[in-house]
């Protein structure tokens, strides 16, 4: 197995990486290789990686229809190749970082650079 440093969560039952930063990387892909989903975004829990399987236009909108916006990270869907997914290890940076970030800010993810459409609360 590889070692992996000891700030990141633990490792799931079949690797290296999370159950949640697999359950992430895999979702997340899913809804990526699909067209017209490029620019759009995605609300991750980050207690287990999952998703709403709802693509939104904006990232203000993923906010409102979350039960718990402050437990999510919010992805912007990228246009990519097969080659150029989101990786097991990536998403567990991805999950960590923003645990780290959400106990640091009070549980907020910052408004990301693009016009607010008021949905989002903020
Ligand atoms: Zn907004």
């Amino acid at each position: 197995m590889t070692r992996m440093p000891s700030h990141l969560a633990q490792p799931g039952p079949l690797g290296a990486y999370s159950d949640a930063a697999r359950r992430m990387a895999s979702e997340i892909n899913l809804h990526a290789v699909v067209g017209g989903n490029a620019g759009k975004w995605c609300a991750v829990r980050l207690s287990d990686g999952g998703v709403d399987h709802t693509v939104y236009d904006t990232w203000c909108d993923a906010v409102a229809f979350q039960l718990h916006p402050h437990q999510c990270l919010y992805y912007l869907l990228p246009a990519v190749a097969v080659d150029d997914m989101l990786t097991d290890q990536a998403a567990e940076v991805l999950l960590v970082h923003h645990r780290r970030l959400y106990a640091i800010n009070g549980g907020r993810q910052p408004h990301p650079p693009f016009p607010c459409n008021g949905r989002c609360g903020r």
